[in-house]
């Protein structure tokens, strides 16, 4: 049986072209043969598979839509979202990997980055031949990133940098960290922080229940010594490290989903499968209840995809547009994902469906990049104009 059926419900391949199609099925292909028969031992290992960031360089999973000429892929924001889905039908951990890489460290060195940063970083990045992470969390600052105390002096010839950042993923493998840090003037800034400059740590944070294949750890500036040449000199103030965050989220809105078909196909093979009072399950009300809801919140959320990906093909896409995808789309992923592990009765809480991997990944992807409440309260200041978070 094909473990990757994708529903189709409303036709949306019709508004893919070929080439949307075509790096759909590679890269559904790829996480078929290099991930999904890994990922349930790598998850119950809490084991984060370093292999995989090469292969992901080498399939074009990092910085779709970063130009050819840095070793992007060159392509729109429709391919990027598709490769995003695909990767997370296998697990939110591997598409997380992904996304920091492409989205918050590939992203802001290209963006705000001098001509030397990207030539110098981005093609090792593309390739995965470097893993990138990205600092912006701190232990006592999370959804208000603003009050950072992480910090940069001028000493002259270089910057001195201080702080500790937490939650950080892909931090204990990575050999640079796009950094943010608040420069003498309170103003925050990125700095590129490369493994072995002395002075930088990054432990890593043990005993997750949730996203356990991807590494995460801590950032620790003590007295750090950064070259003046890794100041990323584009932008500075808290809208630059937001302007990444967007990008994630819409990669994020297309992930969730990807998990959510998972979990539906999981759920719809069970149910046909599994006989209780002498029939299938499939066959009783209240089942197909789930499954009729699931399918068509996953439909509502893939034209709501869709749309967004020709928005950020034409540079239209708002803060407040992704946020509303990003908070709906998790969110139906994750109810997805319980009522999936229902139908799977007490088979749904083993490893050998992923339902209960998907469903406790889901709980950190509704949780970074914004909390589900934040981007509530983004859109309610888009509708009042009036902010509610403080
Ligand atoms: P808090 O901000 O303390 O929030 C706790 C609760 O309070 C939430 O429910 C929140 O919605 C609510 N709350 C807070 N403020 C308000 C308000 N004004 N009004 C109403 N409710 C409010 N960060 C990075 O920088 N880089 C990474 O790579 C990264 N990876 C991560 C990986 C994992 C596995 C996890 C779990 C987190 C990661 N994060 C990363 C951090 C993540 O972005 C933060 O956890 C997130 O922003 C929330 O911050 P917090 O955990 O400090 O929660």
């Amino acid at each position: 049986q094909d473990l990757f059926e994708h529903p189709d419900f409303y036709q949306i391949d019709e508004l893919l072209t070929e080439e949307h199609k075509l790096i759909r099925s590679s890269i559904r292909d790829f996480v078929k043969r290099e991930i999904s028969p890994y990922i349930e031992d790598w998850a119950q290992q809490a084991h984060f598979p370093y292999e995989i960031v090469k292969k992901f360089g080498d399939v074009g999973a990092f910085g779709p839509s970063i130009p050819a000429e840095y070793g992007g892929g060159g392509l729109d924001y429709i391919s990027y979202g598709l490769i995003m889905q695909e990767i997370e039908r296998g697990d939110s951990g591997m598409r997380s990997t992904a996304s920091v890489q492409g989205s918050l460290v590939m992203y802001p060195i290209y963006k705000f980055g001098s001509e030397q940063q990207r030539k110098k970083y981005l093609p090792k990045l593309a390739s995965g031949e470097w893993l990138g992470c990205f600092g912006l969390t701190e232990p006592d600052h999370g959804s208000n990133p603003g009050g950072m105390v992480t910090n940069f002096k001028d000493m002259g010839d270089h910057y001195l940098l201080n702080g500790a950042k937490m939650w950080i993923s892909n931090s204990p493998k990575a050999n640079l960290a796009v950094v943010w840090a608040k420069n003498e003037q309170g103003r925050i800034q990125g700095l590129i922080v490369e493994r072995g400059m002395e002075g930088f740590s990054a432990p890593e944070t043990h005993n997750k229940w949730s996203l356990r294949a991807s590494t995460t750890g801590e950032l620790v500036f003590d007295n750090v010594k950064v070259p003046k040449e890794n100041l990323l000199p584009g932008k500075d103030g808290l809208g630059t490290p937001l302007m990444c965050l967007d990008s994630a989220r819409y990669g994020i809105a297309w992930g969730a989903i990807g998990a959510a078909m998972d979990c539906y196909e999981s759920a719809r093979r069970y149910a046909l499968e599994r006989n209780q009072f002498g029939k299938p399950i499939a066959s009783f009300q209240l089942v197909q209840k789930k499954l009729a809801e699931m399918l068509t919140e996953i439909t509502k959320a893939q034209l709501l995809n869709w749309r967004l990906g020709t928005l950020m093909n034409e540079g239209k896409a708002t803060t407040a547009q992704i946020s509303l995808a990003k908070r709906n789309n998790v969110h139906t992923a994750l109810e997805i994902a319980r009522e999936a592990r229902q139908i799977h009765g007490a088979m749904g809480i083993t490893g050998e469906y992923p339902i209960m991997r998907h469903m406790a990944n889901l709980e950190s992807v509704i949780t970074y990049e914004g909390t589900h409440d934040i981007h509530l309260l983004i859109l309610g200041n888009h509708i009042t104009g009036i902010p509610a978070f403080v």
